[in-house]
């Protein structure tokens, strides 16, 4: 890092005992730093993009007399690494256009904030995107949404997948349908609409109805990551397509979907517990005979929207790794019950044939960038 900068974000806070809160009042991304002599603050305080580390050393170890160089040197490393920091004289990398860089401004905002690795120049989480092949798999009211979240943001290619026609009766939730679409093909007008929304990435579409494990595997080969957001066929066997064909692919996936106000999403990745683990300690969790309810006709649109962004926002967290959430779980809410979060997470069994001993260990992430850092 050349001139460090604290970001924006994390301004740091020093209060009268002396302690410095860095990063914010949002829960898991703050630190506070017991700071009695000073120094902390002294060296946040330098760090404002206009010198190099070496000034910032010398000029701590100048004001604290008691502070010897080797531990101003210590101390601004500690404060680098940290995470809470920027370079300031970064400059955005390449392979991205001005105008990437201007529309994805707010994302570059975003993953500054809640990244806390110590980054070259904090596009690193773009880069990923645009490296990255996504498989959207159903295009009704998950889908859409999922799909259109995953083309703004910027994922570098998109492949959305669904059998269907628009019905009048998607266009409660259906974010990328209108009336002149009704009777086309959802792929067909997804693709056009998508490619409206952001021409600087590919978006490819297939009217296509996913009938077995072998099609799916097909479907996802070459791709980075499958969004599951199709309720059809019903039932427990699309999901144990999707986590047996990406566990041969070796890549993670996420499925959402809503069951009335609660909705939900899975996130799954070789080398973690996978779903048919995660859904078999979650069935033996239940007391014994509890029909488990997957779905049924009632939605509105914000309940399908919150299920596609809660799946896209699965991937774009799988893709960059920021955060770095464990996955090997089930996460959401209950729309009607805002004090209940799910989030469930079972071990994957020894037995298990997809994820346990026996399984094929997961391929390296194939988009050959920088990993998110410790
Ligand atoms: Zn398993």
């Amino acid at each position: 890092m050349l001139r460090p900068r604290v970001k924006a974000e994390h301004r740091p806070h020093r209060y009268a005992d002396g302690t410095v809160r860095i990063g914010g009042e949002i829960y898991g991304l703050a630190a506070e730093i017991d700071d009695p002599d000073g120094w902390v603050w002294a060296a946040l305080s330098l760090m404002d993009g206009t010198l190099p580390v070496a000034q910032i050393t010398s000029r701590l170890a100048l004001a604290f007399r008691e502070l010897s160089a080797a531990q101003a040197e210590s101390l601004v490393a500690q404060l680098i690494a940290s995470g809470y920091l920027e370079d300031a004289a970064a400059v955005p990398p390449p392979e991205l256009s001005a105008r990437e860089v201007d529309r994805y401004s707010r994302n570059h905002a975003f993953f500054r904030q809640v990244d806390l690795a110590p980054r070259e120049h904090g596009w690193e989480a773009q880069l990923r995107l645009r490296n990255a092949r996504v498989v959207v798999l159903g295009l009704g009211g998950t889908g859409s949404h999922a799909a259109w979240a995953l083309a703004a943001a910027g994922v570098g290619r998109l492949h959305c997948v669904d059998p269907d026609v628009v019905e009048p009766s998607n266009l409660n939730r259906q974010v990328l349908y209108g009336e002149a679409d009704i009777g086309r093909a959802k792929a067909d007008v997804a693709v056009r609409r998508l490619r409206a929304v952001n021409s600087d990435v590919t978006i490819t579409g297939e009217r296509l109805r996913v009938g077995g494990q072998e099609e799916l595997a097909e479907l996802v080969s070459g791709a980075d990551m499958l969004a599951l957001c199709a309720d059809e066929p019903r039932g427990h066997g699309l999901r144990v397509w999707a986590n047996r064909a990406c566990a041969s692919a070796g890549i993670p996936w996420a499925g959402g979907g809503y069951s009335g106000p609660l909705v939900t999403v899975g996130v799954y990745e070789p080398g973690h517990p996978c779903y048919e683990c995660v859904s078999a300690g979650e069935r033996a969790r239940r007391r014994p005979g509890t029909p488990v309810d997957l779905g049924g006709p009632g939605v509105i649109a914000t309940s399908a929207g919150i299920s596609g962004h809660l799946v896209a926002h699965a991937v774009i967290t799988q893709l960059t790794g920021i955060p770095a959430i464990p996955p090997g779980r089930i996460g959401g809410l209950n729309l009607i019950a805002p004090d209940h979060l799910i989030d469930v997470r079972h071990p994957a069994r020894d037995d298990c044939p997809v994820c346990g001993r026996e399984a094929t260990p997961p391929k390296p992430f194939g988009t050959g960038l920088t990993g998110p850092g410790p």
